[in-house]
């Protein structure tokens, strides 16, 4: 049995605000024609083809900045298409992607790995460096990083080359720890989404009509055109028919821990048992099959990052603990209870006429010789 005790929340401090000191200001006409700037300016626009006006009504943020300041207020709020900069461009971040050029937005990426062929690929442009990506000015940064890599790359951002407003959204499967950390170390005038799109490249590879989209408004400025801003984010998930469910971080964390987490503990306790195809599957078998196939593709930092920064999540793996026990118990429970009754009766019956001459020559059931736990090697 498991025993630790100590939150996700416990085991990762986050410290203390020290980001009031940047000046969100935009940066200087010097830095802005420096040489890297200028060959970044030859970028592509986001591809157009099939795409779609899909804004109902809330309309799409335009390229200008959502500084307060700014004389073009029309501008604020005649969105067409949105800039959105993908950072963490891994598995997910590419799946997101291409639904987002699809819908005739621009995006940027920016990553550890060098994902310029991929992005290519898909209409993405594509920074190896992070100050190239902010000086861009995307309109919405998309945090699409491993959970626990997820403070490292927030911290290495240079926020101050951001425009003074700019919406962070995430996407990390567990949400009252993305949350925190926003709060920390986003300036004020940052708004935050925290989103949870409850599926992948696998279960939303034919689309993603039906498919719950989880989502927080953490902090978003009243000014009408940071509200049409994180509508117009939102529009791409409902334009892609999502079932769209706003939910505070930590109610998702509550369910989450006892729906996704113990499905992908499942799939990897299922996997270690190494589970093989027989000529005589039945229909739960085949799902089990698909269930441990499903959670193979989902990397181990995925599953780690579930169960660590969820404070729920241990108590759900004691709770499974004890289920097995249970199981088991009552399993045996049967086996002991018949065999008791074998036993009272073959004593009993001895030069007793009563019992029936079946039960009395019937030998006692024997319980299964213990055998040595099964070694499973990780
Ligand atoms: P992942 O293993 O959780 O994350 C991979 C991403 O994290 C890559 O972009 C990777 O960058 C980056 N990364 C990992 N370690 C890093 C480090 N030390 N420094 C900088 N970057 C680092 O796999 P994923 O499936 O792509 O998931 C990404 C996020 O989406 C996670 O937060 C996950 O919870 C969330 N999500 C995933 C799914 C899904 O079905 N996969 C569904 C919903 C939400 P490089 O590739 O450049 O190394």
């Amino acid at each position: 049995m498991l025993s630790l005790s100590t939150s996700a929340t416990n085991l990762h401090p986050l410290p203390p605000l020290h980001h009031h000191h940047h000046c969100f200001v935009s940066p200087p006409p010097s830095l802005r024609s420096s040489p890297r700037h200028l060959r970044h300016s030859l970028r592509c626009s986001a591809p157009v083809n099939g795409s779609r006006n899909l804004n109902s009504g809330a309309g799409v943020f335009a390229g200008e900045g959502f500084d307060s300041s700014s004389e073009n207020d029309e501008k604020k709020t005649n969105y067409k298409i949105m800039k959105i900069a993908i950072v963490g461009f891994g598995n997910f971040g590419q799946f997101l992607a291409k639904e987002i050029v699809k819908q005739g937005h621009t995006v940027l990426a920016y990553s550890r790995s060098d994902y310029s062929r991929a992005a290519g690929e898909i209409g993405v442009q594509f920074f190896s460096d992070a100050d190239d990506l902010c000086e861009e000015h995307p309109e919405v940064i998309l945090l699409c990083t491993s959970i626990l890599s997820t403070e490292k790359v927030l911290r290495g951002l240079p926020l101050s080359r951001l425009r003074r407003s700019t919406l962070f959204v995430d996407v990390l499967s567990v949400k009252e720890f993305p949350r925190s950390l926003f709060l920390q170390l986003l300036p004020q005038d940052f708004d935050i989404l925290c989103t949870h799109p409850m599926f992948g490249p696998d279960s939303g590879k034919a689309g993603w009509g039906g498919l719950p989209f989880v989502f927080d408004k953490v902090r978003v400025g009243s000014d009408p055109a940071r509200v049409t801003r994180v509508e117009a984010f939102l529009d791409v998930f409902r334009a892609a028919g999502c079932r769209m469910v706003e939910m505070s971080c930590a109610e998702h964390d509550r369910h989450a821990a006892g729906s996704q987490f113990i499905t992908h503990m499942m799939g990897r306790v299922l996997e270690k048992l190494g589970l093989e195809n027989t000529p005589i599957n039945t229909k739960g078998y085949e799902s089990l099959l698909n269930l441990v196939d499903n959670t193979a593709r989902d990397s181990f930092e995925l599953f780690y990052g579930l169960f660590l920064y969820n404070k729920n999540a241990m108590e759900q793996l004691e709770r499974m603990d004890w289920a097995f026990e249970m199981v088991k118990k009552q399993l045996s429970g049967h086996l002991h209870g018949l065999v008791r009754k074998q036993l009272m009766l073959d004593t009993n019956s001895s030069g007793n006429d009563d019992v029936y001459v079946g039960e009395r020559n019937a030998k006692p059931m024997m319980l299964p010789s213990p055998t040595p736990h099964t070694q499973i090697v990780p």
